[in-house]
């Protein structure tokens, strides 16, 4: 059944912009293309930018997750797309978020938002709700819009072929792709959003994920069962740069680059992500039993090595769209299911990801054969496998300390490497079916809560003790989990989880390399700078639809010639090509930086709206400061005796182990309360993270909707 239809004229892409906005309003079931004026571009340039200035226009203080006026905006940028450099098939999903309840994105890759572009498109934002489930078809071909029954499946990725090749009339299948939540989205709040695309060499449908910050349950709870979108306008040109000979210059050394370092560095290209495992165990970065210890004995079971050679199919160049010759997304092309509602089918998995076998490490789970499982649910589910694996940990180890218990749970006993378990809770999370796994499925600030109220209601301990006591260990700040790093030895990045706006994830600021491996921040003030620029540098890529990976993962070879290697610059002028040849501008890396800190200031802004966004919102668990407990500290003795006295000069002689931790405790608090202070200084914000007027002058959002937030939130603290 046809709930709407609106037909358009397509505008052509010029210089990267279509300059149009496709709006949905699902209660209205009204469709409408709009124009996006000039000041939108250039002072928010897309991607990121466009969610955030499309959620703040959309909504405001008192809006919910689940709010008819809550935005879903999906934006690409002015090179998503353009297929003579790597990494262009990004684009961004930004939303009111159900973790954080304010503004939350994530970036994904995949065809979607290329070929959303060529329909004319340069972002869609959905709003309204509906209880039927409905689908939105973008038809690129024939130009017109609708609003329709939803496919009456939920199991989305296993019926991802047949889906495309039902809605495949006119269209070549590899023109063709969507993106959806699945059933578990609507039965938690950190479900995520499969960006789904057929993939010419595997011959299968793929999928790549939104995952941070519950996107995807916003779209199911929108009544959006996904978005198709169709368009044969896919060409070499299609992006229109004003200098096409200058970019494809650039887009050459870059490929070249990757060509020559990859293989001899990370091996991206034949191990994906995965090949952070050894590094990181290593460097006792790898989480562990949630988040207590940084390495395993076991990590070899589960490294890159072992991907590459028994799991991955090595044959095929796995870039998540054209032009991208570092190609991560590796995929397992037949693990067999051995729980849940489709044991004994056989499936392939895409990735998985560095991020979803450390999930699983940090339930003490060193096989292969679960991180495939745990993977192949959460995407078809559609759940954050971040999200879903930090509060499984969380929950194991409050049952380990007596916290929770066999009552709370249902009868199910949680413990550490118990692969059963993980499978059978997170399948209770994903479906409801359990009283326990539908509170698990709201986070681990949710839980932490839920296990207070269990513990007071049983024992004479006070709320405000048991919250204090959990609170060491709920690996989550601003609502959201933590993503998958040990923070505990590096300051700078303490900072770069605590501070970054939406919450502990590294796309906003991963300093662990440079701050604690290289030292090359030995002062709060370098800390401080780093905190500054690595934050804007990366939001940058998120406001033009362009992977991160080629620039962060794979070092120019004359970066370490330059006075910031880790910044990587000369890569970077490679991206100041892109930029200039397609928009025919002379910008500077300087007016890179400056864009990203406008879109920024404005992500801080909807914060102080949401009523958050001060300092104590920036505070991180100690968890992730130092050990909590004894047994971590003892797991690395000497390495924090040393500690104590060579680095935090302290003197250490005649004190117990319990008084040393208590010292090293206390001075990592002290420590992460001064950076603090020094990075909201470089920020421009006052020392309670509230920004300075002089910052909101200097970056035009100085109006009286900016102004009234500021001064608001002033009074407030
Ligand atoms: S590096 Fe990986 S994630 Fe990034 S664009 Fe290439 S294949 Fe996609």
């Amino acid at each position: 059944m046809k709930y709407a239809s609106q037909s358009y004229t397509r505008a052509e892409i010029e210089k990267g912009y279509t300059n149009r906005l496709l709006s949905i309003d699902l209660t209205r079931k009204e469709i409408t293309v709009k124009d996006i004026p000039e000041t939108m571009r250039t002072q928010f340039v897309g991607g990121r930018g466009y969610c955030l200035k499309l959620v703040f226009d959309g909504t405001t203080a008192d809006t919910r997750f689940d709010s008819p006026d809550n935005v879903l905006a999906f934006a690409g940028g002015p090179f998503c797309g353009e297929t003579s450099f790597a990494g262009t098939g990004k684009f961004i999903v930004g939303t009111i978020s159900p973790l954080t309840q304010t503004f939350c994105d994530s970036n994904v890759g995949g065809h979607f938002f290329p070929l959303v572009k060529l329909a004319g498109f340069d972002a869609v934002a959905v709003t309204g709700k509906t209880d039927r489930n409905v689908l939105v078809v973008i038809d690129g071909n024939n130009c017109e819009i609708e609003i329709t029954e939803a496919p009456q499946t939920e199991n989305t990725l296993l019926e991802a072929d047949e889906l495309i090749h039902q809605w495949n009339s006119d269209t070549r299948v590899e023109n063709i792709a969507f993106v959806c939540a699945g059933s578990g989205a609507l039965n938690t709040y950190h479900g995520c959003i499969n960006s789904v695309y057929y993939d010419a060499r595997r011959k299968r449908c793929r999928a790549k994920q939104a995952g941070r910050g519950g996107t995807g349950t916003v779209m199911r709870n929108k009544g959006l069962w996904g978005i198709v979108v169709k368009c044969d306008e896919a060409k070499g040109n299609a992006n229109k740069p004003a200098d096409r000979d200058r970019l494809r210059i650039a887009g050459r050394k870059l490929r070249q680059v990757i060509r020559d370092v990859d293989p001899k560095s990370m091996s991206l290209g034949t191990q994906g992500t995965t090949c952070l495992i050894d590094m990181m165990n290593e460097h006792h970065l790898l989480p562990v039993n949630n988040y207590q210890y940084g390495m395993h004995d076991h990590h070899e079971h589960v490294s890159g090595d072992i991907f590459e050679e028994k799991v991955f199919e090595q044959q095929y160049p796995d870039g998540c769209f054209a032009g991208c010759n570092l190609a991560c997304t590796k995929g397992c092309e037949q693990h067999t299911l051995t729980t849940g509602p489709f044991a004994g089918r056989t499936v392939p998995v895409d990735g998985p990801e560095y991020e979803t076998a450390a999930a699983v490490t940090n339930l003490g789970i060193f096989d292969i054969h679960t991180v495939l499982e745990f993977a192949w649910y959460c995407d078809e589910y559609g759940l954050d496998t971040i999200s879903a694996g930090v509060t499984l940990s969380f929950l194991v180890e409050a049952y380990e300390r007596g916290l929770l218990t066999r009552e709370d749970t249902g009868g199910v006993e949680l413990g550490w490497g118990k692969p059963g378990m993980v499978m059978e809770l997170l399948h209770s999370i994903a479906t409801g079916s359990s009283a326990f796994g539908r509170e698990a499925g709201r986070g681990v600030r949710h839980m932490k809560q839920w296990i207070a109220e269990r513990v007071v209601a049983r024992t004479d301990r006070s709320a405000d003790e048991v919250y204090r006591e959990l609170g060491l260990f709920a690996m989550e700040t601003k609502g959201l989990e933590f993503s998958m790093y040990i923070t505990k030895e590096s300051l700078a990045q303490q900072g770069g989880y605590g501070f970054a706006l939406k919450g502990p994830q590294h796309d906003e600021a991963w300093l662990i390399a440079i701050d604690q491996l290289n030292n090359e921040l030995p002062t709060f003030k370098k800390k401080a700078v780093a905190l500054f620029w690595f934050p804007m540098i990366r939001t940058w890529f998120n406001l033009v639809g362009v992977c991160k990976l080629p620039w962060i993962d794979v070092r120019h070879p004359e970066a370490k010639n330059t006075d910031h290697p880790a910044r990587n610059m000369p890569t970077i002028e490679y991206y100041l090509e892109l930029v200039n040849a397609t928009l025919g501008t002379d910008k500077s890396v300087d007016d890179l930086i400056e864009e990203s800190e406008r879109c920024y200031l404005l992500h801080k802004l909807i914060n102080l709206r949401q009523g958050f966004g001060t300092r104590e919102y920036d505070r991180i668990p100690l968890r992730a400061m130092a050990p909590v407990f004894m047994n971590e500290y003892l797991f690395r003795k000497e390495y924090y005796e040393d500690y104590l006295v060579s680095v935090a000069g302290l003197d250490i002689e005649g004190k117990t182990d319990d008084q040393r931790l208590q010292l090293l405790q206390d001075y990592r608090r002290s420590e992460y309360e001064k950076l603090t202070n020094e990075v909201y200084e470089e920020k421009g914000y006052d020392l309670n993270s509230v920004p300075l007027d002089a910052t909101l002058q200097r970056l035009g959002l100085n109006g009286d909707e900016y102004l009234g937030i500021v001064r608001s939130a002033r009074e407030r603290t």
